[in-house]
């Protein structure tokens, strides 16, 4: 079993300097969600694991904050204040699409964006829409802050560029010009509380019926989030009404092998991830139709 301390900071100076002074003995809790199961489970990963720092109740990282050109949403944001924000759904209705996704009632209402992002599962349900929108991640440590794109704080499975005596306080969407069309599929193994077998988030402008700044971004389908640049550029300014899904179908499952190479999963996931994207434009052309 595996013997803890808990630790508990009110603010974001004294959560850094506890990190400062435990290293590599102490791991954050926000709400639980992710890391109980991984204690329970006597994870490798937390062998020297002594101290859980509780950030829960750190002042100011509950926020959704408008800003002028992005919202900014406090790490201890929980799914279920995602899905109840007035501003999110009116701004970034997809987000409130991947978090009505997330599990039960029970961990929505405790599982957070910041312990989403930072579990940093290539299944995470917020992190794919948020790789689509631009989001930026804030990280907080005693030397000050620094902002990198999520794209590049996520580095792999599981894995993240986080160092250890920092704590993640925000995100950063930046707004879309316009209200975009958005759509958000997710494959899983039941109906109910499960994690994604592959998710997919795409936000699109149509212009003149055709895909303007369409963005198409895969989880679960490649070992990290990732936006199909190759997919992207072929439906760039097409036409809604003419697209060759069985086109569009190949050349999606090609760009997913063409990243992962061949695995196991492959002959699973190489049509799946075809048939979700076709699944996710026609819903949003019967929309604009
Ligand atoms: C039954 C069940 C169903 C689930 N279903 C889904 C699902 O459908 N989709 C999905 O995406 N997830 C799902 N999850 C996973 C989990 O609920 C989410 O990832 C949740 O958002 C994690 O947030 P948390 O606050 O509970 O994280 P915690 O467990 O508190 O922390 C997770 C990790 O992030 C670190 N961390 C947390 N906050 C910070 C911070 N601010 N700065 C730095 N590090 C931090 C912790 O040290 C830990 O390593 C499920 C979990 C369970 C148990």
């Amino acid at each position: 079993m595996i013997e803890f301390e808990a630790l508990k900071a009110n603010t974001i100076d004294e959560a850094v300097n506890i990190l400062d002074d435990k290293e590599k003995e102490a791991k954050i809790v926000a709400g639980g969600t992710d890391l109980l199961v991984s204690i329970h489970n006597e994870n490798e990963d937390l062998k020297e694991l002594n101290y859980l720092l509780d950030i829960s109740s750190v002042k100011g990282l509950d926020i959704i904050e408008d800003n002028e050109d992005y919202l900014k949403l406090g790490a201890l944001c929980t799914h279920s204040e995602i899905i109840d924000s007035v501003l999110i759904n009116e701004k970034f209705p997809i987000l409130r699409k991947a978090a009505q996704t997330i599990g039960s009632t029970q961990i929505r209402n405790r599982g957070t964006v910041g312990g989403n992002i930072n579990n940093s599962s290539p299944a995470a349900d917020l992190i794919t829409p948020l790789i689509a929108l631009g989001a930026t991640v804030v990280l907080h440590s005693s030397s000050g802050k620094r902002e990198l794109p999520l794209s590049e704080f996520i580095t792999g499975p599981y894995e993240n560029n986080r160092k250890e005596n920092e704590i993640l306080t925000a995100v950063k969407i930046p707004y879309l010009p316009t209200d975009y069309y958005n759509n958000y599929q997710k494959v899983k193994r039941r109906q109910a509380v499960a994690i994604a077998r592959i998710n997919l988030a795409v936000l699109t402008d149509i212009e003149d019926n055709k895909f303007k700044d369409i963005r198409i971004a895969f989880g679960s389908a490649t070992p990290t989030a990732i936006r199909f640049s190759e997919i992207e550029k072929e439906l760039e300014n097409k036409n809604i009404n003419d697209i060759d899904y069985d086109e569009i179908k190949e050349k999606t499952g090609q760009e997913m092998v063409n990243i992962t190479g061949e695995r196991w999963s492959t002959p699973y996931k190489k049509p799946v991830v075809g048939n979700l994207l076709k699944r996710a434009l026609q819903e949003i052309i019967k929309e604009v139709q």
